[in-house]
């Protein structure tokens, strides 16, 4: 209380007790004089506080503050003041947010607000037409009712949110969006989606143009290595250094012939979204098959390789398109490191999924290099490439493998000590007995 009101309380007690003295000496009825001013003293209040009540009621709160005296008068003053400042905030909010929806409405883009129970609470008129979203109808609705791409279900599901989904607008399936998911508050969702038809149609040129003239290389390109074999299989008796040009024109000829394999094997992955076969594949058999390869590409120089696979794990997929993947980290082994070095091949599960794992002492990768490594042509160290044929796809393939099994690839490695490549799969790609 402060020192205002207490003058104000005791001013009213001592007028209070005066007039009750003052009736009670006029009448000689002291008590009752007191019960008649006390009585006066709480209609007083009384009629003062029935203001107050009616005033708090009126619905817009613009109403002039009621007359009032003493303690009321403060009272009333005080609680304008509340009122008029929780006003100015609100209009204040109220501007922020106009202008928010305002810019939102300007957008191409369209926005979207999910509350933490996966239900549509607020968009902009570009998700009308980018998405077929109608109000009022839809507010409130699951959005996964709403967006029924199985894709869509499965990302915004999933929580992982780090990469973009694109998929065709559910309204026009001519036009490419393209989802961003930010988590904001009480675990809610802000969705931006882009049209992203254009970007997606040159991507689409540019792979159909690397697909096709992969193709079209190919043709060339027997002919020229079949006429080379055949000249070098009648070379004898050749001048030496003719035959050593011959020699080096079918190596590099035997290389592009793996560049455009690989091209071709990249143009086909990244052509569909998810593997075409979606069968079991029994590690222990795909990699017991690998392992006799890489002894074969291994030959003289000798290395220990150690294969050690749960005989009973199998994963969903392409065959083809997984022992085309593994056998890349393996064969990259041996090509990597030195004669007699030590590669193995380990591949085991537990509760977060299945694992197969290449390990090797060979030269190791710098830190720095790890984060492009699976990019095309990304090479450590391009004599070393060189020399051993690579083609600087291997990983790019082998990454894109992983993607169409909803697997990733994680590299560890220790220059000079060794890398090891491991490949993990969740346990929804495991085929259970
Ligand atoms: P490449 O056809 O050149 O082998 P990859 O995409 O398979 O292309 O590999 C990219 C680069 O990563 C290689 O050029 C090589 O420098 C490095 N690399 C891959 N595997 C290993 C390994 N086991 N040990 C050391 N370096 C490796």
């Amino acid at each position: 209380m402060n020192s205002n009101w207490r003058h104000l309380l005791i001013r009213h007690a001592i007028l209070l007790i005066t007039v009750a003295l003052v009736l009670g000496f006029i009448t000689g009825a002291y008590g009752w004089s007191m019960a008649l001013a006390l009585a006066g003293y709480l209609a007083w209040i009384l009629r003062d506080l029935m203001r107050l009540r009616s005033w708090l009621e009126k619905a817009d709160l613009e109403a002039d503050v009621p007359e009032a005296k003493g303690v009321w008068e403060e009272l009333f003053d005080q609680v304008y003041h509340l009122q008029r400042r929780s006003r100015q905030s609100r209009d204040r909010l109220q501007a922020i947010i106009d202008r928010a929806q305002e810019s939102t409405t300007a957008l191409r883009d369209a926005v979207i607000m999910v509350d933490n129970s996966g239900n549509l609470e607020w968009w902009n008129p570009a998700a009308e037409s980018l998405l077929g979203l109608k109000e009022p109808q839809d507010v409130g609705q699951p959005i996964a009712n709403l967006l029924r791409h199985p894709r869509f279900k499965d990302y915004f599901e999933s929580g992982n949110h780090a990469v973009p989904l694109e998929i065709a607008s559910p309204v026009n399936d001519r036009v490419r969006i393209q989802f961003t998911i930010t988590r904001y508050g009480n675990d809610e969702h802000l969705m931006l989606v882009r049209d992203v038809t254009r970007v997606h149609q040159l991507e689409q040129m540019r792979k159909d143009f690397v697909a096709n003239v992969s193709h079209e290389l190919r043709t060339p390109l027997t002919v020229i290595t079949g006429y080379l074999e055949t000249l070098l299989d009648n070379s004898e008796g050749a001048n030496p250094r003719w035959r050593r040009a011959m020699e080096q024109m079918q190596q590099q000829a035997t290389r592009m012939q793996s560049l455009l394999n690989d091209l071709l094997l990249l143009a086909r992955l990244e052509a569909t979204d998810y593997p075409s076969d979606n069968h079991p594949v029994p590690m222990l058999r795909v990699l017991s098959s690998i392992k006799t390869d890489a002894q074969a590409l291994s030959a003289e120089r000798a290395h220990h390789i150690v294969l050690e696979a749960d005989a009973n794990l199998s994963i969903k997929g392409s065959e083809t398109e997984l022992r085309s993947a593994f056998s890349n980290l393996v064969f990259n082994a041996v090509k990597y490191t030195p004669e007699k070095g030590e590669i193995r091949i380990r591949c085991w599960r537990d509760e977060n999924g299945a694992y197969l794992s290449v390990q090797d002492n060979g030269p190791g990768i710098d830190a720095k290099h790890l984060p492009r490594l699976t990019e095309r042509f990304y090479r450590v160290d391009s004599s070393r490439a060189s020399k051993t044929g690579g083609t600087g796809l291997g990983l790019a393939i082998v990454k894109h493998v992983l993607l169409r099994h909803k697997g990733r690839l994680d590299i560890e490695s220790t220059l000079l000590r060794g890398s090891v490549f491991t490949c993990h799969f969740p346990p929804s790609q495991i085929v259970e007995d």
